[in-house]
């Protein structure tokens, strides 16, 4: 019985066990949805400036002029 032995480790996404090969192209994501999960949650919160962007809208707009 052959025994090969590959590292595994746990998807960051969805915690499935990945094994960390070179065919595992996503890793350490267990496949390329839980990779665009993992970017896109990333891409969103980087989007996201500190503080409330609300206080800068101003309901009475000076630009509406007549
Ligand atoms: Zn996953």
């Amino acid at each position: 019985m052959t025994s090969v032995t590959a590292l595994i480790v746990s998807c960051p996404t969805c915690k499935k066990d990945v094994a960390w090969l070179p065919e595992q192209r996503f890793k350490p994501f267990c496949s390329e949805r839980c990779k665009l999960i993992d970017l896109g949650d990333w891409a969103t919160e980087s989007h996201t400036i500190p503080g409330d962007p609300l206080d800068t809208f101003n309901a009475d707009n000076p630009d509406q002029l007549d």
